[in-house]
């Protein structure tokens, strides 16, 4: 296959990502310097070899330890635990600066095509709540994003969270958030807003 299609189909296949918007990459790519282009090829190697995933909040993180450096921080609080749709919305959360305790990573939304779960990691967190109430949790923060998908997915955690633990306390992100945002995109101020007023 010819390299630039080649390149330009497997861009497609990144989420969001038109077959335009590939083609735009490529472009992008073919303009760019070698140097940047070696960098992108270094950075995509690296990503097979160094990168793992934690143990405990399941995100992925640079480095051989089982923990990243958000779980394995003394300085973090066990009392609250945010459970997020992605690693960008974990990002985002870390960024507002005003957030200090523990996250779990459930690797996505529910569907509301399919109502499916499978895939998310619900039955994984759920195991994990008799010793994170051990270590002192108290508050699970449900942090999705402000749409259907988001919404859907905080009912079914928070029954979930009732059956299992049900004299743990469960909190949404307060709707600063503006509906349809995915938290990746909202400003930090508006993080720790929604952070503050969640209920
Ligand atoms: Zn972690």
């Amino acid at each position: 296959m010819d390299p630039i299609e080649r390149l330009s189909r497997i861009f497609e296949r990144f989420p969001g990502i038109g077959p335009r918007q590939a083609n735009r990459f490529v472009a992008y790519l073919l303009r760019s310097s070698p140097s940047l282009r070696r960098e992108l090829v270094e950075s995509v190697q690296q990503l097979g070899g160094s990168v793992h995933q934690c143990q405990e909040c399941m995100r992925y993180h640079a480095g051989d330890s089982k923990l990243c450096n958000i779980c394995s921080n003394p300085e973090r609080d066990h009392e609250h635990l945010a459970i997020v749709a992605s690693d960008t919305d974990l990002a985002a959360l870390e960024r507002s600066g005003t957030y200090r305790g523990q996250y779990f990573v459930l690797g996505g939304t529910i569907s509301l095509a399919s109502e499916k779960t499978s895939g998310l990691r619900i039955q994984q967190l759920l195991r994990t709540l008799p010793e994170r109430q051990l270590g002192g949790l108290e508050e699970i923060i449900l942090a999705f994003p402000a749409n259907p998908e988001g919404d859907a997915t905080a009912v079914r955690v928070r029954e979930d969270i009732m059956v299992h633990a049900p004299d743990l306390r469960v909190t949404a992100l307060g709707r600063g958030l503006s509906t349809g945002s995915e938290l990746e995109y909202a400003d930090p101020e508006t993080l720790k807003n929604a952070l503050d007023n969640r209920r």
